[in-house]
């Protein structure tokens, strides 16, 4: 399975010259675009590696997923899915155009920026400093792994210039989507979107909901099925933004791409993959990562459909 992986790295490494390092968080310009790795867990806890899978990168949209499954968690399912919505969008990730023009006023869906704000909110913690710790311990115990952190210079680059989702949040607020404190909700999302990983953290929170919540290499159990399920569904449908509908059909597994360059999927009863390669397509996906998932999932025949 190394060799394997290896070879998808080298056969996709021509790919990280196309498309674009995320730049309008400026810190996130300093990647080397040149970077592709891959990391797979099985369901049995074992696993394999290929490429740049050392490399630490911000999470950023895949964080999404974890906030949902601990707000889900903190509030159920109706409570939730009484602020986001769960459906698809044609639009970009940070678009504000159907929160005025849906009349439910309701984000599109929780992997969307406006969605992921909203879900954010109803997190538990009497101040932003508490619902991201626990954010963050959650995210390290999913991990198994202590050290994650936020990488402060992203954290801060992204709070000086995060204009869009200030207005995302603000425009939430007024229409009574968002209840409490608009900053201190950005200060979260702001700091989750921070939290630094590699390939082979992402691929074991991909492993657990692959698993249906449940820990591979400890059995342990961390989100009830049932919400597994959900979160599983939502990637499946809205992971990948308006790219979402293209990735079903070309990879067909449930999956969550940020602006880092990472891209998180889950394979129902087989494994968790990590991927990550910086230079993104106009959607805000990594154009390697998704060229090597692709082989990987004809490789493997991964596909759930
Ligand atoms: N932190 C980024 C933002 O809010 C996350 C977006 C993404 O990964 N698509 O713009």
């Amino acid at each position: 399975m190394n060799r394997l992986l290896e070879a998808v790295v080298e056969n996709n490494r021509q790919w990280t010259k196309e498309g674009k390092i995320a730049t309008y968080i400026p810190e996130l310009g300093k990647a080397d675009p040149n970077t592709l790795g891959i990391c797979i867990t099985t369901l049995h806890g074992e696993e394999y590696f290929g490429g740049d899978y050392e490399t630490k990168f911000t999470i950023q949209s895949i964080s999404k997923v974890i906030t949902l499954m601990l707000a889900l968690l903190d509030n159920g399912r109706d409570r939730v899915f009484s602020k986001v919505g769960v459906e698809p969008t044609a639009d970009a990730f940070n678009s504000i155009i159907t929160l005025e023009t849906k009349n439910t006023q309701k984000p599109l869906n929780p992997m969307i920026n406006a969605g992921a704000i909203a879900t954010v909110s109803l997190i538990e913690g009497k101040n932003s400093e508490e619902a991201f710790n626990r954010i963050l311990n959650f995210t390290r115990k999913i991990t198994g792994n202590p050290d994650i952190n936020i990488n402060k210079d992203v954290y801060n680059s992204e709070k000086a210039t995060g204009h869009r989702n200030r207005a995302l949040a603000y425009f939430m607020k007024s229409t009574g989507v968002i209840e409490n404190d608009v900053e201190e909700v950005l200060d979260v999302y702001f700091r989750q979107c921070s939290m630094e990983a590699t390939c082979k953290d992402i691929a074991r929170i991909g492993a657990m909901l692959a698993n249906d919540g449940v820990l591979p290499w400890s059995g342990e159990r961390i989100i009830p099925r049932h919400v597994a399920r959900i979160v599983k569904t939502i990637m499946v449908t809205c992971g990948l933004y308006d790219a979402s509908g293209q990735f079903a059909v070309e990879i067909g597994v449930p999956a969550k791409s940020g602006v880092g360059g990472g891209i998180l999927a889950a394979v129902p009863g087989r494994m968790g993959i990590g991927v990550l390669s910086p230079a993104l397509d106009a959607r805000g996906n990594s154009i390697a990562g998704l060229k090597a998932l692709e082989e990987l999932s004809k490789e493997l025949d991964l596909s759930i459909f």
